[in-house]
Protein backbone atom coordinates (compact mmCIF):
# COMPACT_ATOMS: atom_id res chain seq x y z
CA UNK A 1 0.00 0.00 0.00
CA UNK A 2 2.76 2.27 1.15
CA UNK A 3 4.85 1.60 -2.21
CA UNK A 4 1.90 2.29 -4.35
CA UNK A 5 1.19 5.16 -2.74
CA UNK A 6 4.70 6.40 -3.29
CA UNK A 7 4.54 5.41 -7.16
CA UNK A 8 1.32 7.45 -7.03
CA UNK A 9 3.22 10.42 -5.80
CA UNK A 10 5.82 9.88 -7.88
CA UNK A 11 3.71 10.06 -11.07
CA UNK A 12 1.06 12.79 -10.41
CA UNK A 13 4.88 15.08 -9.43
CA UNK A 14 5.68 14.05 -12.73
CA UNK A 15 2.60 15.33 -14.56
CA UNK A 16 2.41 18.44 -12.39
CA UNK A 17 6.04 18.79 -14.39
CA UNK A 18 4.12 18.67 -17.69
CA UNK A 19 1.59 20.57 -16.73
CA UNK A 20 3.32 22.90 -15.52
CA UNK A 21 4.93 23.51 -19.14
CA UNK A 22 1.90 23.33 -20.62
CA UNK A 23 0.29 26.53 -18.52
CA UNK A 24 3.63 28.56 -19.26
CA UNK A 25 2.47 27.72 -22.98
CA UNK A 26 -0.95 28.60 -22.33
CA UNK A 27 0.09 32.48 -20.27
CA UNK A 28 2.26 32.78 -23.73
CA UNK A 29 -0.34 32.24 -25.51
CA UNK A 30 -3.09 34.97 -23.89
CA UNK A 31 0.08 36.86 -23.93
CA UNK A 32 0.55 36.87 -27.96
CA UNK A 33 -3.21 37.35 -28.28
CA UNK A 34 -3.93 40.77 -26.10
CA UNK A 35 -0.44 42.22 -25.43
CA UNK A 36 2.63 40.99 -27.09
CA UNK A 37 3.72 43.56 -30.17
CA UNK A 38 3.25 42.40 -33.03
CA UNK A 39 7.47 42.13 -34.15
CA UNK A 40 7.21 39.79 -30.56
CA UNK A 41 6.03 36.89 -33.15
CA UNK A 42 9.50 35.33 -34.00
CA UNK A 43 10.65 35.00 -30.42
CA UNK A 44 7.05 33.86 -29.48
CA UNK A 45 7.34 31.42 -31.52
CA UNK A 46 10.80 29.43 -30.65
CA UNK A 47 9.38 30.29 -27.51
CA UNK A 48 6.47 28.15 -27.49
CA UNK A 49 8.04 24.87 -29.71
CA UNK A 50 10.54 24.94 -26.40
CA UNK A 51 7.96 24.47 -24.49
CA UNK A 52 6.16 21.64 -26.56
CA UNK A 53 8.63 19.47 -27.30
CA UNK A 54 9.97 19.74 -23.46
CA UNK A 55 6.50 19.20 -22.64
CA UNK A 56 5.95 16.38 -25.19
CA UNK A 57 9.40 14.66 -23.63
CA UNK A 58 8.30 14.79 -19.86
CA UNK A 59 5.15 13.11 -20.48
CA UNK A 60 6.65 10.36 -23.03
CA UNK A 61 9.35 9.75 -20.33
CA UNK A 62 8.98 5.79 -20.30
CA UNK A 63 9.31 6.14 -16.29
CA UNK A 64 5.66 7.34 -17.17
CA UNK A 65 4.65 4.23 -18.54
CA UNK A 66 6.77 2.03 -16.22
CA UNK A 67 4.46 4.16 -13.10
CA UNK A 68 1.22 3.23 -14.84
CA UNK A 69 1.90 -0.52 -15.45
CA UNK A 70 2.80 -0.72 -11.65
CA UNK A 71 0.09 1.08 -10.62
CA UNK A 72 -2.68 -0.90 -12.61
CA UNK A 73 -1.79 -3.82 -11.15
CA UNK A 74 -2.21 -2.26 -7.70
CA UNK A 75 -5.03 -2.15 -4.52
CA UNK A 76 -5.52 1.72 -5.43
CA UNK A 77 -7.41 1.01 -9.34
CA UNK A 78 -9.98 -1.55 -7.10
CA UNK A 79 -12.59 0.89 -7.10
CA UNK A 80 -12.87 2.13 -10.80
CA UNK A 81 -13.63 5.98 -10.06
CA UNK A 82 -11.26 6.30 -6.88
CA UNK A 83 -8.29 8.71 -7.61
CA UNK A 84 -5.91 6.62 -8.43
CA UNK A 85 -7.79 4.39 -10.94
CA UNK A 86 -9.33 7.49 -12.79
CA UNK A 87 -5.66 8.99 -12.93
CA UNK A 88 -4.13 6.25 -14.08
CA UNK A 89 -7.12 4.92 -16.90
CA UNK A 90 -7.13 8.89 -18.25
CA UNK A 91 -2.90 9.86 -18.24
CA UNK A 92 -2.72 5.97 -20.00
CA UNK A 93 -5.04 7.20 -22.51
CA UNK A 94 -3.12 10.22 -23.57
CA UNK A 95 0.39 8.69 -22.58
CA UNK A 96 -0.38 5.99 -25.32
CA UNK A 97 -1.42 8.22 -28.12
CA UNK A 98 1.44 10.79 -27.15
CA UNK A 99 3.92 7.58 -27.51
CA UNK A 100 1.89 6.49 -30.69
CA UNK A 101 2.44 9.28 -32.83
CA UNK A 102 5.78 9.28 -34.27
CA UNK A 103 7.85 12.12 -33.82
CA UNK A 104 8.32 13.10 -37.96
CA UNK A 105 3.97 13.05 -38.48
CA UNK A 106 3.82 16.05 -35.33
CA UNK A 107 6.34 17.47 -37.03
CA UNK A 108 4.82 17.41 -40.32
CA UNK A 109 1.24 18.45 -38.96
CA UNK A 110 2.41 21.27 -37.36
CA UNK A 111 4.33 22.61 -40.73
CA UNK A 112 0.92 21.52 -42.93
CA UNK A 113 -0.95 23.34 -40.57
CA UNK A 114 0.64 26.12 -40.61
CA UNK A 115 1.26 26.29 -44.31
CA UNK A 116 -2.56 25.17 -44.69
CA UNK A 117 -3.71 28.39 -42.46
CA UNK A 118 -1.97 30.69 -45.08
CA UNK A 119 -3.51 28.79 -47.90
CA UNK A 120 -7.05 29.17 -46.50
CA UNK A 121 -6.82 32.85 -45.12
CA UNK A 122 -5.73 33.62 -48.79
CA UNK A 123 -8.50 30.99 -49.96
CA UNK A 124 -11.26 33.26 -47.89
CA UNK A 125 -10.23 35.98 -48.93
CA UNK A 126 -10.57 35.60 -52.23
CA UNK A 127 -13.30 33.43 -52.17
CA UNK A 128 -11.46 30.67 -54.18
CA UNK A 129 -11.76 27.24 -52.79
CA UNK A 130 -9.23 25.68 -55.26
CA UNK A 131 -6.43 27.65 -53.36
CA UNK A 132 -7.21 25.67 -50.37
CA UNK A 133 -8.46 22.09 -51.61
CA UNK A 134 -4.57 20.66 -51.72
CA UNK A 135 -3.82 21.75 -48.50
CA UNK A 136 -7.16 20.47 -46.98
CA UNK A 137 -6.47 17.42 -48.92
CA UNK A 138 -3.06 17.07 -47.66
CA UNK A 139 -4.42 17.56 -44.24
CA UNK A 140 -7.12 14.62 -44.34
CA UNK A 141 -4.00 12.27 -45.89
CA UNK A 142 -1.77 13.13 -42.24
CA UNK A 143 -5.16 13.06 -40.50
CA UNK A 144 -6.00 9.87 -41.13
CA UNK A 145 -2.19 8.74 -41.16
CA UNK A 146 -2.54 10.10 -37.12
CA UNK A 147 -5.96 7.61 -37.04
CA UNK A 148 -4.22 4.34 -37.86
CA UNK A 149 -1.36 5.15 -35.74
CA UNK A 150 -3.16 5.62 -32.20
CA UNK A 151 -5.74 2.49 -33.53
CA UNK A 152 -9.33 2.76 -33.24
CA UNK A 153 -12.76 0.76 -33.05
CA UNK A 154 -15.31 1.67 -35.56
CA UNK A 155 -15.78 4.54 -37.92
CA UNK A 156 -12.14 6.17 -38.38
CA UNK A 157 -13.52 9.41 -37.11
CA UNK A 158 -13.64 7.84 -33.87
CA UNK A 159 -10.01 7.91 -33.20
CA UNK A 160 -9.86 11.96 -34.25
CA UNK A 161 -13.12 12.44 -31.85
CA UNK A 162 -11.46 10.98 -28.82
CA UNK A 163 -8.77 13.79 -28.15
CA UNK A 164 -11.45 16.34 -28.04
CA UNK A 165 -13.78 14.18 -26.47
CA UNK A 166 -12.96 11.03 -24.85
CA UNK A 167 -15.23 7.72 -25.72
CA UNK A 168 -17.49 9.42 -27.83
CA UNK A 169 -18.21 7.81 -31.30
CA UNK A 170 -19.05 8.87 -34.75
CA UNK A 171 -21.97 6.16 -34.11
CA UNK A 172 -23.18 7.64 -31.17
CA UNK A 173 -23.22 11.13 -32.40
CA UNK A 174 -25.24 10.05 -35.37
CA UNK A 175 -27.76 8.73 -33.54
CA UNK A 176 -28.05 11.75 -31.10
CA UNK A 177 -27.64 13.98 -33.98
CA UNK A 178 -30.91 12.23 -36.15
CA UNK A 179 -33.04 12.66 -33.59
CA UNK A 180 -31.85 16.73 -33.20
CA UNK A 181 -32.12 17.06 -37.11
CA UNK A 182 -35.70 16.68 -38.64
CA UNK A 183 -37.42 18.90 -35.35
CA UNK A 184 -34.91 21.36 -35.66
CA UNK A 185 -35.17 21.95 -39.44
CA UNK A 186 -38.90 21.62 -38.88
CA UNK A 187 -38.71 24.53 -35.74
CA UNK A 188 -37.17 27.03 -37.91
CA UNK A 189 -39.55 26.82 -41.17
CA UNK A 190 -41.95 27.29 -38.81
CA UNK A 191 -41.04 30.37 -37.44
CA UNK A 192 -39.86 31.55 -41.11
CA UNK A 193 -42.96 31.35 -42.44
CA UNK A 194 -44.67 32.62 -39.18
CA UNK A 195 -43.62 35.97 -40.84
CA UNK A 196 -42.42 37.55 -37.50
CA UNK A 197 -39.13 39.53 -36.99
CA UNK A 198 -37.91 39.94 -33.40
CA UNK A 199 -36.75 43.74 -33.24
CA UNK A 200 -33.03 43.15 -33.18
CA UNK A 201 -32.69 46.78 -34.52
CA UNK A 202 -32.28 47.67 -30.79
CA UNK A 203 -29.29 45.70 -30.36
CA UNK A 204 -27.78 47.58 -33.03
CA UNK A 205 -27.43 50.88 -31.84
CA UNK A 206 -24.60 52.64 -30.08
CA UNK A 207 -23.04 50.89 -26.95
CA UNK A 208 -19.95 52.50 -26.22
CA UNK A 209 -17.04 49.95 -25.47
CA UNK A 210 -16.54 51.76 -22.29
CA UNK A 211 -19.84 51.20 -21.09
CA UNK A 212 -19.79 47.54 -22.62
CA UNK A 213 -16.44 46.36 -20.77
CA UNK A 214 -18.24 47.35 -17.36
CA UNK A 215 -21.78 46.21 -17.89
CA UNK A 216 -19.90 42.81 -18.81
CA UNK A 217 -17.45 42.27 -16.03
CA UNK A 218 -20.57 43.48 -13.79
CA UNK A 219 -22.65 40.02 -15.38
CA UNK A 220 -19.61 38.00 -15.07
CA UNK A 221 -19.07 39.14 -11.60
CA UNK A 222 -22.82 38.60 -10.16
CA UNK A 223 -22.76 35.12 -11.82
CA UNK A 224 -19.53 34.07 -9.77
CA UNK A 225 -16.87 34.60 -11.95
CA UNK A 226 -14.15 35.37 -9.31
CA UNK A 227 -11.47 38.60 -10.89
CA UNK A 228 -9.27 38.10 -8.44
CA UNK A 229 -8.78 34.54 -9.53
CA UNK A 230 -9.10 35.82 -13.27
CA UNK A 231 -9.31 38.80 -15.67
CA UNK A 232 -10.86 39.86 -18.64
CA UNK A 233 -8.94 41.59 -21.94
CA UNK A 234 -9.41 42.12 -25.49
CA UNK A 235 -8.65 40.14 -28.19
CA UNK A 236 -9.68 40.20 -31.78
CA UNK A 237 -10.93 36.18 -31.39
CA UNK A 238 -12.50 35.60 -28.12
CA UNK A 239 -11.45 32.82 -25.37
CA UNK A 240 -10.79 31.55 -22.33
CA UNK A 241 -7.73 29.70 -20.91
CA UNK A 242 -7.06 27.99 -17.11
CA UNK A 243 -3.25 28.88 -16.24
CA UNK A 244 -4.26 27.38 -13.39
CA UNK A 245 -5.56 27.57 -9.49
CA UNK A 246 -6.50 31.27 -9.13
CA UNK A 247 -5.53 32.42 -12.70
CA UNK A 248 -7.99 31.97 -15.42
CA UNK A 249 -7.58 34.47 -18.35
CA UNK A 250 -10.73 35.41 -20.66
CA UNK A 251 -11.09 38.10 -23.71
CA UNK A 252 -13.79 39.44 -25.57
CA UNK A 253 -14.35 42.18 -28.20
CA UNK A 254 -16.42 45.05 -28.65
CA UNK A 255 -18.47 46.35 -31.16
CA UNK A 256 -19.82 49.55 -30.42
CA UNK A 257 -22.54 49.07 -32.63
CA UNK A 258 -23.87 45.83 -31.42
CA UNK A 259 -24.40 44.95 -27.93
CA UNK A 260 -24.87 41.23 -28.44
CA UNK A 261 -21.19 39.70 -29.24
CA UNK A 262 -19.24 41.15 -26.00
CA UNK A 263 -22.06 40.56 -23.70
CA UNK A 264 -23.03 37.21 -24.35
CA UNK A 265 -19.34 36.06 -25.48
CA UNK A 266 -18.79 37.53 -21.57
CA UNK A 267 -21.09 35.49 -20.11
CA UNK A 268 -19.92 32.80 -22.36
CA UNK A 269 -16.02 32.59 -21.42
CA UNK A 270 -17.06 33.69 -18.03
CA UNK A 271 -18.73 29.77 -18.43
CA UNK A 272 -15.62 28.41 -18.88
CA UNK A 273 -14.22 30.37 -16.51
CA UNK A 274 -16.64 29.35 -14.06
CA UNK A 275 -15.35 25.40 -14.70
CA UNK A 276 -11.80 25.96 -14.65
CA UNK A 277 -12.08 28.08 -11.42
CA UNK A 278 -14.68 25.42 -10.02
CA UNK A 279 -11.90 22.54 -10.90
CA UNK A 280 -9.87 20.99 -7.45
CA UNK A 281 -6.97 23.32 -7.04
CA UNK A 282 -5.21 20.32 -4.63
CA UNK A 283 -5.57 18.07 -8.19
CA UNK A 284 -3.63 20.54 -10.20
CA UNK A 285 -2.17 19.05 -13.01
CA UNK A 286 -3.56 15.35 -12.71
CA UNK A 287 -6.05 14.71 -14.48
CA UNK A 288 -8.38 14.80 -11.12
CA UNK A 289 -7.91 18.62 -12.03
CA UNK A 290 -8.51 18.96 -15.50
CA UNK A 291 -12.16 19.54 -17.57
CA UNK A 292 -13.58 16.28 -18.84
CA UNK A 293 -13.61 17.37 -22.53
CA UNK A 294 -14.54 20.29 -24.92
CA UNK A 295 -18.03 19.39 -24.97
CA UNK A 296 -18.57 19.28 -21.42
CA UNK A 297 -16.37 22.20 -20.90
CA UNK A 298 -18.37 23.95 -23.61
CA UNK A 299 -21.91 22.71 -21.89
CA UNK A 300 -20.92 25.05 -19.19
CA UNK A 301 -20.26 28.12 -21.33
CA UNK A 302 -23.62 27.64 -23.54
CA UNK A 303 -25.54 27.55 -20.18
CA UNK A 304 -24.64 30.68 -18.76
CA UNK A 305 -24.44 32.12 -22.55
CA UNK A 306 -28.15 30.83 -23.57
CA UNK A 307 -30.26 29.01 -21.01
CA UNK A 308 -29.29 31.61 -18.39
CA UNK A 309 -28.33 34.58 -19.76
CA UNK A 310 -31.16 34.84 -22.55
CA UNK A 311 -33.90 33.75 -20.24
CA UNK A 312 -36.25 36.01 -18.73
CA UNK A 313 -35.65 35.92 -15.20
CA UNK A 314 -32.25 36.98 -16.20
CA UNK A 315 -33.19 39.74 -17.91
CA UNK A 316 -35.60 40.88 -14.96
CA UNK A 317 -32.69 41.47 -12.66
CA UNK A 318 -30.64 42.63 -15.68
CA UNK A 319 -32.66 45.00 -17.59
CA UNK A 320 -32.80 48.06 -15.28
CA UNK A 321 -29.29 48.10 -14.84
CA UNK A 322 -28.93 47.99 -19.15
CA UNK A 323 -31.08 51.05 -19.25
CA UNK A 324 -28.57 52.88 -16.50
CA UNK A 325 -26.05 51.35 -18.59
CA UNK A 326 -26.91 52.65 -21.46
CA UNK A 327 -29.76 55.32 -21.58
CA UNK A 328 -29.79 56.46 -25.29
CA UNK A 329 -29.50 53.26 -26.91
CA UNK A 330 -32.40 51.33 -25.17
CA UNK A 331 -34.97 54.33 -24.64
CA UNK A 332 -38.20 53.63 -25.18
CA UNK A 333 -37.39 49.72 -25.23
CA UNK A 334 -39.17 47.18 -23.40
CA UNK A 335 -38.23 44.59 -21.73
CA UNK A 336 -40.48 42.41 -23.52
CA UNK A 337 -38.88 43.92 -27.20
CA UNK A 338 -35.20 43.21 -25.58
CA UNK A 339 -35.96 39.87 -24.74
CA UNK A 340 -37.19 38.78 -28.19
CA UNK A 341 -34.29 40.83 -29.65
CA UNK A 342 -31.96 38.89 -27.47
CA UNK A 343 -33.85 35.64 -28.72
CA UNK A 344 -34.28 36.14 -32.14
CA UNK A 345 -34.01 33.38 -34.76
CA UNK A 346 -32.81 33.38 -38.43
CA UNK A 347 -31.43 30.81 -40.75
CA UNK A 348 -28.29 32.69 -41.68
CA UNK A 349 -24.61 31.41 -43.61
CA UNK A 350 -22.55 31.80 -40.96
CA UNK A 351 -22.09 29.58 -37.87
CA UNK A 352 -20.22 31.48 -35.61
CA UNK A 353 -23.18 34.44 -36.41
CA UNK A 354 -25.99 31.89 -35.89
CA UNK A 355 -28.81 32.07 -33.05
CA UNK A 356 -29.50 28.80 -30.67
CA UNK A 357 -32.47 27.03 -32.93
CA UNK A 358 -30.02 27.16 -36.31
CA UNK A 359 -26.76 26.45 -34.81
CA UNK A 360 -26.24 22.79 -34.66
CA UNK A 361 -27.60 22.76 -38.27
CA UNK A 362 -24.35 24.13 -39.21
CA UNK A 363 -22.39 21.77 -36.70
CA UNK A 364 -24.24 18.73 -38.31
CA UNK A 365 -23.89 19.47 -41.79
CA UNK A 366 -19.71 20.09 -41.02
CA UNK A 367 -20.28 16.74 -39.18
CA UNK A 368 -21.54 15.22 -42.25
CA UNK A 369 -18.85 16.39 -44.22
CA UNK A 370 -15.83 15.14 -42.57
CA UNK A 371 -17.44 11.68 -42.01
CA UNK A 372 -17.28 11.07 -45.83
CA UNK A 373 -14.06 13.34 -46.42
CA UNK A 374 -12.33 10.72 -44.04
CA UNK A 375 -13.68 7.62 -45.99
CA UNK A 376 -13.43 9.02 -48.95
CA UNK A 377 -16.76 8.88 -49.87
CA UNK A 378 -16.93 12.66 -50.70
CA UNK A 379 -13.80 13.99 -52.53
CA UNK A 380 -12.20 17.07 -51.65
CA UNK A 381 -12.85 19.03 -54.82
CA UNK A 382 -16.65 18.70 -54.29
CA UNK A 383 -17.29 20.02 -51.05
CA UNK A 384 -18.66 23.49 -51.78
CA UNK A 385 -21.34 21.66 -54.02
CA UNK A 386 -22.12 19.43 -51.29
CA UNK A 387 -21.81 22.20 -49.00
CA UNK A 388 -23.84 24.30 -50.81
CA UNK A 389 -26.64 21.84 -51.17
CA UNK A 390 -26.67 20.96 -47.38
CA UNK A 391 -27.34 24.67 -46.32
CA UNK A 392 -30.20 24.75 -48.39
CA UNK A 393 -31.73 21.55 -47.37
CA UNK A 394 -30.98 22.42 -43.23
CA UNK A 395 -31.43 26.40 -43.79
CA UNK A 396 -33.02 26.58 -46.88
CA UNK A 397 -30.55 29.38 -47.81
CA UNK A 398 -27.42 29.15 -50.21
CA UNK A 399 -24.12 30.92 -49.69
CA UNK A 400 -23.73 33.56 -52.43
CA UNK A 401 -19.87 32.26 -52.63
CA UNK A 402 -17.14 29.79 -51.17
CA UNK A 403 -16.26 32.89 -47.80
CA UNK A 404 -19.88 32.26 -46.80
CA UNK A 405 -19.83 28.68 -47.38
CA UNK A 406 -17.13 25.95 -47.19
CA UNK A 407 -14.56 27.99 -46.49
CA UNK A 408 -15.95 30.54 -43.16
CA UNK A 409 -14.07 28.62 -40.25
CA UNK A 410 -11.03 28.27 -39.46
CA UNK A 411 -10.60 24.24 -37.78
CA UNK A 412 -10.23 22.33 -41.05
CA UNK A 413 -6.66 24.57 -42.03
CA UNK A 414 -5.08 23.44 -38.43
CA UNK A 415 -5.76 20.34 -38.73
CA UNK A 416 -8.83 20.46 -36.58
CA UNK A 417 -11.30 17.65 -37.98
CA UNK A 418 -13.86 16.33 -35.81
CA UNK A 419 -14.25 19.16 -33.67
CA UNK A 420 -17.00 20.62 -34.58
CA UNK A 421 -19.57 17.96 -32.44
CA UNK A 422 -18.36 19.12 -29.48
CA UNK A 423 -20.21 22.46 -30.26
CA UNK A 424 -23.46 20.69 -30.28
CA UNK A 425 -22.85 17.86 -27.51
CA UNK A 426 -21.47 21.82 -25.54
CA UNK A 427 -25.51 22.55 -26.32
CA UNK A 428 -26.96 19.01 -25.39
CA UNK A 429 -25.10 18.45 -22.44
CA UNK A 430 -26.25 21.86 -20.85
CA UNK A 431 -29.73 21.50 -21.80
CA UNK A 432 -30.18 18.10 -20.23
CA UNK A 433 -28.08 19.47 -16.95
CA UNK A 434 -30.33 22.65 -16.96
CA UNK A 435 -33.37 20.64 -16.92
CA UNK A 436 -32.22 18.76 -14.05
CA UNK A 437 -30.74 21.43 -11.93
CA UNK A 438 -34.18 23.05 -11.94
CA UNK A 439 -35.90 19.66 -10.88
CA UNK A 440 -33.07 19.82 -7.92
CA UNK A 441 -33.18 23.22 -7.25
CA UNK A 442 -36.38 24.84 -6.29
CA UNK A 443 -37.10 27.98 -7.40
CA UNK A 444 -34.30 28.16 -9.28
CA UNK A 445 -35.22 30.71 -12.13
CA UNK A 446 -36.59 32.86 -9.36
CA UNK A 447 -33.58 33.12 -7.62
CA UNK A 448 -31.95 34.15 -11.21
CA UNK A 449 -34.72 37.48 -11.17
CA UNK A 450 -33.43 38.83 -7.61
CA UNK A 451 -29.89 38.22 -8.99
CA UNK A 452 -28.52 35.31 -7.09
CA UNK A 453 -26.73 32.69 -9.28
CA UNK A 454 -25.42 30.87 -6.47
CA UNK A 455 -28.07 28.09 -6.26
CA UNK A 456 -26.68 27.10 -9.90
CA UNK A 457 -23.23 27.84 -9.47
CA UNK A 458 -23.60 25.78 -6.35
CA UNK A 459 -25.12 22.77 -8.00
CA UNK A 460 -22.88 22.56 -10.86
CA UNK A 461 -19.31 23.08 -9.12
CA UNK A 462 -20.65 19.96 -6.65
CA UNK A 463 -22.12 17.66 -9.47
CA UNK A 464 -19.93 18.78 -12.42
CA UNK A 465 -16.30 20.87 -11.94
CA UNK A 466 -15.28 19.16 -8.58
CA UNK A 467 -14.78 15.97 -10.51
CA UNK A 468 -12.09 16.45 -13.00
CA UNK A 469 -12.11 14.12 -15.62
CA UNK A 470 -13.21 11.38 -12.51
CA UNK A 471 -16.18 10.05 -14.37
CA UNK A 472 -15.92 10.39 -18.59
CA UNK A 473 -19.09 12.47 -20.49
CA UNK A 474 -20.98 9.49 -20.63
CA UNK A 475 -20.88 8.62 -17.15
CA UNK A 476 -20.81 12.01 -15.54
CA UNK A 477 -24.50 12.74 -17.45
CA UNK A 478 -26.26 9.55 -16.35
CA UNK A 479 -24.95 9.90 -12.90
CA UNK A 480 -26.29 13.85 -12.77
CA UNK A 481 -29.66 12.90 -14.79
CA UNK A 482 -30.21 9.29 -14.87
CA UNK A 483 -30.46 9.18 -18.20
CA UNK A 484 -27.96 8.99 -21.37
CA UNK A 485 -27.29 12.04 -23.74
CA UNK A 486 -30.66 12.85 -25.25
CA UNK A 487 -31.70 15.34 -27.84
CA UNK A 488 -35.48 15.93 -26.03
CA UNK A 489 -34.15 18.58 -23.15
CA UNK A 490 -32.89 20.71 -26.05
CA UNK A 491 -35.26 20.32 -28.67
CA UNK A 492 -38.28 21.05 -25.49
CA UNK A 493 -36.02 23.94 -24.46
CA UNK A 494 -35.93 25.67 -28.32
CA UNK A 495 -39.60 24.67 -28.75
CA UNK A 496 -40.58 26.12 -25.12
CA UNK A 497 -38.72 29.11 -26.04
CA UNK A 498 -39.88 29.57 -30.02
CA UNK A 499 -43.22 29.32 -29.05
CA UNK A 500 -42.63 31.98 -26.61
CA UNK A 501 -41.21 34.61 -29.00
CA UNK A 502 -42.26 33.88 -32.02
CA UNK A 503 -45.79 32.36 -30.63
CA UNK A 504 -45.30 28.75 -32.89
ZN1 LIG B 1 -16.84 28.00 -25.88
Amino acid sequence: MAKSQALYAELVGKLQEVQTLESTSALLGWDQETYMPTRGVEVRARQLSMLASLGHAAFTDPRIGELLGELAASELVREPYSDVAAVVRETRRSYDRARKLPAELVKEMAATAVMAQQAWTEARGKGNYSIFQPWLEKTLGLKRREAECVGYKGHIYNALLDPFEPDETAENLRGVFAELRAPLVELVGRIVSSGRRAPIEILHRRYPADAQSTFAREAAKQIGFDFESGRLDVSVHPFNTGIGPGDCRMTTRYDENYFGDAFFGVLHESGHGLYEQGLPAEHWGSPLGQAISLGIHESQSRMWENLVGRSRSFWKFFFPKLHAAYPQATAGVSPEQWLWAVNHVEPSLIRTESDEVTYNLHIMLRFEIELNLLTGNLSTKDVPAVWNSMTRDFLGITPPNDAQGCLQDIHWSHGAIAYFPTYTLGNLYAAQFYQQAKSDIGGLEESFATGDFKPLLGWLREKIHRHGKRYSAGELVRRVTGRPLEAKPLLDHLTRKTKEAYGV
